[in-house]
């Protein structure tokens, strides 16, 4: 079935308190193809599951099933795991100038396929489309380039081994990831594994499973020999079959810090490696020196992309006491002018939370923040689409330490502000968490920067800036927000046996 994305009615925004423009609006309309139903893929097809269930995967904007897909069973996974094991041997022994030759195929197969990769994204998990279109997508094909160029220079990403040693690959790698950047996390899993000589089987979030079987249909098309990754789709237990599984090497995880502790204590006094790429609840800290006109868009960009569905995300703003004031009415004024609603439109800022119940979750904190005497602050006046799960960008002033927006990573778009009065101070905020992802520190003096920076106990720290990826740059978090890299150097040393 070829499927135009719907063109929604109500538009959130277009409205004209306190915005600078009224856009018209500008939907995306390339058609994309979606099947009525998706089966398994295993062994370089798409297989029925032995005896599992389909349930349907919804547009989040809309509330409309896109399509069906299967909640693997744990012989479905047996068979997964054994495609992927059977294909090892001669996908570890291939030339690696012959494996960067499919990376390269799949990198340019996803740029060439990208505008209805992007649409098929923001249909499913709700995103807006700029983002999807400028963000998801590009750095999926990245990922792809970036390792298809380390293909034959692994021994450099293991220049500690012994001379003539060369790194060897680990063996199947079970791979699990969540529906906030779904073929984005494809991407960085299958990417480097893939690099090293490995074999995956992957398992997608189950509410955003559609462009991980889009990518299943790339592989075929660049013909990547039958089993070297396989797509086993469905909810925990998949994952848990997967985890538990006695011929997988490795597990890589990107989920929630409660998830990655049942799977670490799952993986302990098994051989299994393991990588664990956890929550967050990152500081984004502005000092009065600051640009802060440039800060407010740091601002925005750390709290309210991907309606705050970002493991990263800086849901924690600490702002220097003597531009709180400043800080705070630039904040409303910009975020006024976000455009919520269809995530289709091509001016929409905020679109679609990914589901009903992150939904409740959101709202529930929401309602703990009032309740535990902060104040809240959000777009009053805009007119949100009849059906979908929305929320308006939020903040919170008058946020004590101890309440639970500050403490708890809510994954949506809801920021708690706070000040400090001296640089210790900010410091002692921004570490006073259980979690270690990022952080963001906006000064005009470079001193500063190294000096807070350094000091921050944060996997990746931006400086004047926020939420910038490079498939070059290794990220990941320590504590609670996990352990083990992705990309770079780093990230390759978490596929290699080294
Ligand atoms: P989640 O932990 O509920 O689910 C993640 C994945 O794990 C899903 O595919 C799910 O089906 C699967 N799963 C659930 N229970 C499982 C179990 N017991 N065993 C094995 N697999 C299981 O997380 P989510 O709600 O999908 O994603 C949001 C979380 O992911 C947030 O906490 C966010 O911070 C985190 N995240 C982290 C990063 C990072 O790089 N550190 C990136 C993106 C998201």
């Amino acid at each position: 079935m070829s499927t135009a994305p719907p063109a929604q009615s109500s538009r959130a925004s277009g409205h004209s308190d306190g915005q600078p423009w009224i856009y018209a609006p500008a939907p995306e309309t390339v058609p994309v193809h979606i099947r009525p139903e998706y089966d398994l893929f295993i062994g370089g097809a798409f297989v029925p599951s032995k005896g599992g269930k389909r349930f349907a995967t919804l547009n989040p904007s809309t509330e409309e099933p896109l399509s069906h897909i299967v909640e693997a069973t744990a012989s479905d996974v047996d068979r997964a795991v054994a495609a992927a094991r059977k294909a090892f041997k001669s996908w570890s022994a291939t030339k690696p100038t012959e494996r960067a030759k499919y990376l390269f195929r799949i990198a340019r197969r996803i740029q060439d396929k990208a505008r209805e990769l992007a649409v098929l994204e923001t249909m499913d998990g709700g995103k807006p489309i700029k983002e999807s279109r400028d963000v998801d997508v590009p750095l999926a094909a990245q990922h792809f380039f970036y390792h298809a160029g380390w293909c034959d220079k692994l021994k450099y990403a293991a220049p500690h081994l012994p001379d003539g040693d060369a790194p060897r690959p680990l063996g199947v790698c079970g791979q699990i990831i969540p529906w906030n950047f779904p073929l984005l996390m494809a991407a960085w899993k299958l990417a480097p594994a893939l690099a090293c000589g490995n074999t995956c089987v992957l398992k997608p979030a189950e509410t955003t499973s559609l462009t991980a079987l889009a990518l299943a249909e790339i592989l075929l098309e660049v013909d990547l020999p039958s089993g070297v990754v396989n797509i086993v789709t469905g909810g925990p237990n998949v994952g848990r079959a997967l985890v538990e599984h006695g011929d997988v090497n490795k597990i890589a995880f990107t989920g929630s810090t409660e998830v990655g502790k049942k799977i670490a204590a799952a993986c302990a006094g098994t051989a299994k490696r393991l990588t664990l790429e956890l929550g967050g609840k990152s500081p984004n800290i502005i000092f009065g020196d600051a640009a802060i006109d440039q800060a407010i868009e740091g601002i925005v960009n750390g709290i309210w992309f991907n309606q705050g569905h970002v493991c990263c995300a800086g849901s924690r703003l600490l702002v220097e006491e003597s531009v709180l004031g400043e800080v705070i009415e630039k904040l409303r004024h910009r975020m006024r002018m976000l455009r919520v609603g269809d995530p289709l439109d091509k001016n929409t800022d905020v679109g679609a939370i990914n589901s009903a119940a992150q939904l409740a979750t959101i709202n529930r904190y929401i309602d703990l923040g009032v309740h535990e005497g902060a104040r809240r602050e959000t777009i009053e006046s805009a007119p949100l689409p009849a059906k979908g799960y929305w929320c308006r960008p939020t903040f919170f002033t008058d946020v004590q330490p101890s309440h639970t927006i500050a403490r708890e990573e809510i994954f949506g778009p809801v920021l708690a502000v706070m000040s400090f009065r001296t640089p210790e101070e900010a410091l002692q905020r921004a570490n006073n968490t259980p979690y270690g992802l990022s952080a963001g520190v906006w000064t005009d003096k470079g001193s500063k920067v190294f000096d807070i920076a350094r000091r921050l106990r944060a996997g990746v720290v931006w400086c004047n800036t926020f939420n910038k990826f490079d498939a070059a740059s290794p990220f990941g978090g320590y504590r609670e927000s996990g352990f083990g890299r992705e990309g770079g150097r780093h990230g390759l040393l978490a596929y290699l046996q080294h």
